[in-house]
């Protein structure tokens, strides 16, 4: 385990010194030129790890990891691309890059309407900052020191927080009041931290997060879950950081009070656990009595490959992870380069799932996370003749919606849950009317 030992210490490669970084040289002008472009509109940032260790330089573009995190031309389409491009490399002035980045930007998405009217609970009639209770029994906090990542991942679709849209800060410091809140919904049973990343965050500030959910009047708070991306992109978080002893003492307090402490961590490619400092950290969480559960989404050019999902579950199971979720990639951001057809998504995971053990076929999917609930995909048929899709709802608003099988018309090209409508009558009350929410789900694709 001599690797894993070595201290490493993190740099940040951005937009701002990447050109100053050995990574540049390993560059061809085209992709330089990408970087400099896209980067003005979409957030940048990776790290010392992940260029180093996770991509393989020799296959470039294509390599999943260098798509994950760096930014391609694809990403902006050709008018938004021609637009912008000789802005940035003819040398406009700031304001007008800015104001050319912040409109497309806004052709990107996402909106915030939904995020801020939907799912934002109160407390004796004041509006709870950076909570959000969708589900009954698992309640999301944002803290606000973890609100960033050790790199960005290329599809997020969070990135107005990374870049400080204020109408988009969805951030709360105050731990107390959602103690209250706590202590009022007994009904409630998880708490899940997340982000960006909580697990940017200091010990100190981690613990100021997490002790107090260990106090009096909360013994209906079963578990606590860390939704986090920094097992894969930096995981000397919990090996040789200063403060990584620090963070698994954490894990082993909240433990020995007989809650669960899960992490759910956001592997997206196998190659994120194949490093010795991975595999380390894998060990030394689990070795404070801790879960980790493994969810993504399936990504164009990261990850659509049946066999990259099977080898991710294999070696995840075999280190003691559990699968958990696989996702649809959500309909915001860079989408068009991202995006898969749902029935491409669904011969995604069913091919996987066949390739694995049992271990490895309790991940559900796959879901898209859209305003009335997580929808997943079931599979396709044809009923009379009339081919359709089978769904049904993991978590829903109205719970009672919850594991009744429905079906939509089958769309070949569909991709996100609002382009499907109800194949029969009876299967209206399963499409609500209701606006979509773009930011009422920003959790699933955790980190
Ligand atoms: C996915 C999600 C959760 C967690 O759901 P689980 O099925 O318990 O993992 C909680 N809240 C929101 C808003 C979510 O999207
Ligand atoms: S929030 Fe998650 S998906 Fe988004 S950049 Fe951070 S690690 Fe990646």
């Amino acid at each position: 385990m001599v690797g894993a030992e070595t201290k490493t210490k993190y740099q940040a490669i951005t937009r701002e010194n990447i050109a100053r970084s050995a990574v540049w040289s390993r560059l061809s002008r085209d992709l330089q030129e990408a970087v400099r472009v896209v980067s003005v509109v979409l957030p940048f940032r990776t790290n010392n790890y992940v260029v180093d260790e996770l991509i393989d330089w020799d296959r470039i573009p294509e390599d999943p990891i260098f798509q994950l995190t760096f930014p391609q031309r694809g990403m902006l389409s050709e008018d938004q691309y021609a637009e912008i491009a000789p802005l940035v490399l003819g040398g406009a002035p700031q304001e007008q890059v800015t104001a050319v980045a912040n409109r497309i930007r806004l052709d990107l998405g996402p909106h915030p309407a939904g995020q801020l009217t939907h799912n934002r609970p109160y407390l004796d009639g004041e509006r709870l900052d950076g909570v959000q209770h969708k589900y009954r029994e698992t309640v999301l906090f944002f803290p606000s020191q973890g609100q960033t990542c050790h790199a960005y991942c290329t599809f997020c679709f969070r990135w107005p927080q990374f870049i400080g849209v204020p109408e988009l800060k969805f951030a709360s410091n105050d731990v107390d009041k959602l103690v209250c809140y706590l202590r009022r919904h007994p009904e409630v049973t998880d708490v899940l931290l997340t982000g960006g990343d909580p697990m940017v965050m200091n010990a100190r500030h981690l613990a100021a997060y997490v002790e107090p959910l260990l106090g009096p009047g909360l013994d209906h708070i079963l578990n606590i879950r860390i939704g986090t991306k920094a097992v894969a992109y930096w995981p000397h978080r919990f090996v040789t950081d200063r403060d990584a002893g620090d963070v698994l003492r954490l894990f082993e307090k909240v433990v020995a009070t007989g809650r669960q402490l899960a992490l759910m961590g956001h592997y997206s490619h196998p190659v994120e656990l194949s490093t010795p400092i991975a595999q380390e950290a894998v060990r030394r969480i689990r070795g404070t009595g801790a879960n980790i559960r493994m969810q993504s989404p399936v990504v164009r050019h990261v990850n659509d490959d049946p066999d990259v999902w099977a080898e991710l579950w294999r070696t995840g199971v075999r280190l003691g992870l559990i699968p958990y979720y696989m996702f649809v990639e959500r309909d915001t951001g860079p989408r068009r380069y991202f995006e898969l057809p749902l029935v491409r998504v669904w011969e995604i995971y069913r091919e996987a799932y066949n390739r694995v053990s049992g271990l490895g076929r309790n991940v559900r999917g796959p879901s898209m996370s859209a305003f009335p609930g997580k929808v997943r995909i079931l599979g396709v048929t044809s009923v009379h003749g009339t081919p359709v899709f089978i769904l049904d709802y993991l978590q829903a608003r109205k719970p009672e919606l919850v594991r009744i099988p429905f079906f939509a018309k089958y769309d070949s090209r569909a991709t996100w849950f609002d382009e499907l409508e109800p194949a029969f009558p009876s299967d209206r009350p399963f499409f609500s009317e209701q606006p979509r929410a773009v930011f009422d789900n920003l959790i699933e694709l955790t980190a």
